[in-house]
């Protein structure tokens, strides 16, 4: 029997455990810090051994393979003891990969991954396709190889998960964009993180489908340097392209071989420009698989969004409350405030990772009459808006944030948390921040 080590009983790690036990592999699955609900019982229900609190080498360096959760880094002691032994430390979406028959639609960027590919999603169950959703989004794709039976799968992919897929193959894949993130982990090189990015398309083969954004000068500037063997299909809102995606007239417009696809960019149901780009990806995915046009149309019109992405909470008295928590970056809450129509209250601020707001100032400038900051440290943001922006405040609750920006917005006015940074010094996470902020909204 192969032995199989799992490295992170979170949720990925624990559908992992459950597929290679399926497979007949001998299964250990090992966590440094504590196992929780419900993949404790997950383990133990499938008689799947397993360490929390340590890593005990004996037992995880005589492994013929390792499967690393994305959220342990390359450079943690043990992931250094394998590579010193030579043993194959892989994505669970690489292993779970290995056993999928169905066709692979995989979705990365730096923004606009989980929107996209919900959007994929609710687009290709609309047109009636048996279809999963796995990745970084709800249930592990691992898990659904080995209870389930898809005929597609929508997969979100993020740059941990793509370090560890060597032999995967999808079908079609989807680069939104490319802006600084996450360089902490690739040794602050950007190139580490756009050929990180581009693993993605490291097995596609002529008959499958590249769908990326022309107006993105990371990506083209990647794509001058390498041969990709896939079919190109640009999505742009700058200039018009022969096979993609484009404006014309207040129209979005995609075309793939014979099919043609046009809609008021008015009617599509997420506002924005970054949602623009969104829905193309996902317009030109639809007409790769043959989903009629009436199909594309309709879920492009009424898909919902997703919680914490420009999610409009309550309108108070006229002021209308958008949690954008999910923005932690700068380039993210560009595209917010960039799609803000009325004057706006700011809420910003958090963990800083090294943001460089001063592109930002145009769009502040135009569009923000205060700024309420909701961090620990506020420095940066000071420094960089109090010549700009007549208000700003210094807030630590989302409770304060919301009521300190009641107060200063006239009706028909908005207030948008759209923080540009990580939560981690005053939330959970990003959906704590959002969640207090709709809490302290609905309490006004
Ligand atoms: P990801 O999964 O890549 O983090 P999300 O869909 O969760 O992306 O969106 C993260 C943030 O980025 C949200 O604030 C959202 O409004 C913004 N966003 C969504 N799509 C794009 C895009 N194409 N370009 C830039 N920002 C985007």
């Amino acid at each position: 029997m192969k032995r199989l080590v799992i490295l992170g009983g979170g949720e990925s790690g624990a559908g992992t455990a459950i597929l290679a036990k399926r497979e007949s592999f001998d299964v250990f699955l090992s966590d440094k810090g504590t196992i929780k609900q419900p993949y404790r019982s997950m383990l133990e229900e499938n008689n799947i051994l397993f360490e929390e609190g340590k890593h005990t080498e004996s037992l995880i360096l005589n492994a013929a393979e390792v499967v690393k959760s994305p959220g342990i880094p390359d450079n943690a002691p043990i992931v250094n003891a394998l590579k010193e032994k030579n043993i194959g430390v892989i994505s669970e979406i690489e292993f779970a990969g290995r056993y999928c028959e169905a066709r692979k639609i995989c979705i990365t960027g730096s923004n606009g991954k989980t929107t996209t590919t919900n959007l994929i999603y609710y687009l290709l169950k609309n047109a009636g396709l048996n279809v999963g959703l796995a990745g970084n989004v709800g249930k592990s794709y691992a898990l659904q190889v080995a209870t389930e039976k898809h005929d597609y799968y929508v997969l979100e992919l993020s740059s941990f998960q793509l370090d560890g897929m060597y032999e995967f193959k999808p079908d079609i894949v989807v680069l939104l964009n490319i802006s600084p993130d996450h360089l902490d982990r690739y040794e602050y090189k950007l190139q580490n993180y756009v050929n990180s990015k581009f693993r993605i398309t490291q097995n596609l083969n002529k008959e499958d489908c590249f769908i990326f954004c022309s107006d993105d000068e990371i990506t083209m500037g990647h794509l001058e340097k390498i041969v990709l063997k896939a079919k190109m299909l640009p999505f742009s809102q700058i200039q018009e392209v022969s096979q993609g995606a484009y404006l014309s007239d207040g129209n979005m417009v995609a075309k793939y071989e014979e099919a043609h696809f046009s809609t008021p960019i008015g009617e599509l149901s997420l506002s924005g420009k970054h949602n623009v780009y969104n829905s193309m990806a996902a317009a030109i995915t639809g007409q790769i698989l043959d989903v009629r046009n009436s199909v594309i149309r309709e879920s492009l019109t009424t898909f919902k969004g997703v919680e914490h992405r420009l999610e409009t909470v309550l309108k108070v008295r006229g002021v209308t409350f958008i949690n954008d928590s999910k923005a932690t970056n700068v380039n993210s809450a560009w595209y917010a405030l960039e799609s803000m129509k009325a004057k706006t209250i700011w809420i910003v601020g958090g963990t800083d990772k090294g943001n460089d707001y001063s592109e930002l100032k145009y769009l502040v400038k135009e569009k923000v009459k205060a700024i309420i900051c909701l961090g620990v440290d506020n420095t940066k943001i000071i420094e960089a808006f109090k010549n700009i922006v007549p208000v700003i405040i210094e807030t630590r609750s989302a409770k304060e944030a919301v009521q300190k920006a009641y107060e200063l917005a006239s009706p028909e006015e908005t207030v948008l948390l759209s923080p540009a940074c990580a939560s981690f010094d005053l939330f959970e996470n990003y959906e704590d921040r959002g969640r207090q902020f709709k809490k302290a909204v609905r309490e006004l």
